[in-house]
């Protein structure tokens, strides 16, 4: 096999990348990339944990099924979600397998923890809050050991390369000057989430929307692009320039904490009485930035101040000490919290072995659109959908391999390189879409902001550039028309789609 010539391309280093990864039988030749340094995904922040009934109990898991159903206002794909619930406890079991631990009691039993939208105590975690970077060291770990993998860090995948329908691999930028294919029989998207494309999120500045961006460019399907998920308790600060913010995982309020308006009014009884600060995302995120328009201010208040902050300090070592650098303590200090994107719901359109309509394509992850999440996502439910569909999109990939042939039917396109920095777009993609197609949109703000993005992407399709910076904000740029293009079709509110007129 020639040097960029491998079985499997798997275009990401999150969990869902990683899992795949390690799922490929072991005698196929796999090139993971990953566009800056391999652990920086949105996988190694993950605090709270993953949703996982861990038996064979199938009452459990019909009120896992119910509980995703209901949380996602009943537009996701039953089928899908019960392959996702069905499908844990073996999943699961695979990452402990791989030497993946999760914290247990003296007894030596798993502990499980509560997030909004669960009616049961179903979520496991490890180090407290920790769980992504602790899940991610350990499979970088295994990865490592084996000898069919080969990772390439800061090497951005650029397009995909289609020749009739069928993806043979993609351009790539490695380290900002070297522009080469790499071609492979399969190709795995894996890239995770878009929140740069607003001007807050609580995810890694890698999260451009590159996966959504090429597939995009190569025809592949993509749907329910309108559902994008606020986190509601992002550390506010009125400093803080990075669009990337703090995330107060949401298993505190899972522990007891409550929301408090800046009146220190107890709101979310006016909301949703039966389960309060535990609703799902999308419920506690409007009601946060109707308090906000309310109160005439931009942040709500999470009260642990009833907490023991020595129990708080155990429980969550990775918050207690981010808010305690910040100047505030839990279980002292009321924190001040604003909601910030977080999660996209839909995506690439995949079936359930991860293929797409286009061949020898597959995506898994947060960029895919299995199903699984519809107007809204149940907490907790994004990393086991990275190991149930990274794993079956590498079993498929196992059991197809053989009948699928090496294509290298392409030549690279010389491209200008020139040193500008998009900051200006960047800027103002972000403000368009956190004032018109964030938590509440309407006709007029989305039309608006459809139309600059249209000027945007024409300016930057014209005018192409051989840069890490170029592609990401083309990527950007077409993420955020595909979400505003979305949320103009829908015209009801449903989910995290709130529509008022
Ligand atoms: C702060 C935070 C907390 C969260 N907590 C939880 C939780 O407790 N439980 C839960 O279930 N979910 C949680 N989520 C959501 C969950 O973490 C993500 O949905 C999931 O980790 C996505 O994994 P992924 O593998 O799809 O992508 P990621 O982990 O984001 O990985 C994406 C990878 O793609 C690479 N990449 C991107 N573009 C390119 C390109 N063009 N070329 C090459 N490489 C590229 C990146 O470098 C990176 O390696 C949380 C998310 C955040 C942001």
């Amino acid at each position: 096999m020639a040097k960029n010539e491998y079985d499997v391309l798997i275009i990401g280093t999150g969990l869902a990348g990683l899992f795949a990864a390690l799922n490929v039988d072991p005698n196929l030749k796999v090139c993971l990339l990953s566009k800056t340094a391999v652990k920086s995904t949105n996988s190694m922040l993950a605090q709270g944990g993953i949703a996982c009934e861990y038996n064979d109990d199938k009452s459990l898991h019909q009120k896992h099924v119910d509980d995703t159903m209901r949380a996602e206002s009943y537009i996701n794909d039953e089928k899908a979600v019960r392959f996702l619930v069905e499908n844990a406890f073996e999943t699961v079991k695979k990452l402990i397998e791989l030497g993946v631990r999760f914290d247990i009691d003296k007894h030596g039993e798993f502990l499980f923890t509560r997030e909004g939208g669960h009616s049961t105590k179903r979520i496991l975690h490890s180090g407290g809050d920790a769980t992504g970077s602790n899940v991610i060291e350990d499979l970088n770990t295994v990865v490592r050991t084996r000898n069919n993998i080969k990772i390439h860090e800061n090497t951005m995948a650029l397009d995909l390369i289609k020749v009739n329908n069928k993806v043979i691999g993609a351009t790539v930028l490695e380290n900002e000057d070297k522009h080469y294919p790499i071609f492979a029989k399969k190709t795995i998207i894996a890239t995770g989430g878009i929140g740069s494309v607003y001007g807050s999120t609580t995810n890694d500045l890698n999260a451009t929307g590159d996966g959504i961006g090429m597939a995009y460019r190569a025809g592949a399907l993509i749907k329910n692009m309108e559902f994008v998920q606020f986190h509601p308790t992002a550390l506010y600060s009125e400093y803080v320039t990075s669009r990337q913010r703090f995330l107060i995982t949401e298993a505190v309020r899972g522990e007891g904490a409550y929301l408090l308006n800046i009146e220190k009014e107890r709101f979310m009884k006016k909301y949703d009485p039966e389960r309060m600060e535990l609703a799902p995302r999308d419920i506690v995120s409007q009601a946060i930035y109707r308090e906000m328009y309310d109160t005439w201010t931009d942040h709500v208040y999470l009260d642990t101040t009833h907490m023991d902050p020595k129990y708080l300090e155990k429980r969550f070592p990775t918050v207690f000490e981010y808010c305690k650098k910040q100047g505030y303590i839990l279980g002292l200090d009321l924190i001040p919290v604003a909601p910030a994107e977080h999660f996209l719901c839909g995506g690439i359109q995949t079936d359930l072995s991860g293929r797409t309509n286009i061949d020898n394509l597959y995506v898994a992850g947060e960029s895919a659109y299995t199903g699984v999440h519809g107007a809204n996502r149940l907490a907790s439910n994004s990393l086991l959908e990275c190991l149930v569909f990274g794993y079956y999109s590498a079993k498929d990939i196992n059991e197809t391999i053989s009948e699928t042939e090496y294509i290298h039917d392409f030549h690279i396109k010389e491209l200008p390189n020139y040193n500008y920095n998009y900051k200006p777009i960047r800027k103002k993609i972000g403000d368009y879409m956190d004032e018109h197609v964030s938590i509440v949109r309407n006709e007029q703000g989305l039309s608006l902001t459809k139309n600059v993005l249209d000027d945007i992407e024409k300016n930057l399709v014209k005018y192409p550039n051989l840069t890490k910076y170029y592609y990401e904000t083309l990527n950007m740029a077409q993420t955020a028309k595909l979400i505003t293009c979305s949320a103009l079709e829908r015209k009801e509110s449903i989910g995290c789609h709130l529509r008022i007129n």
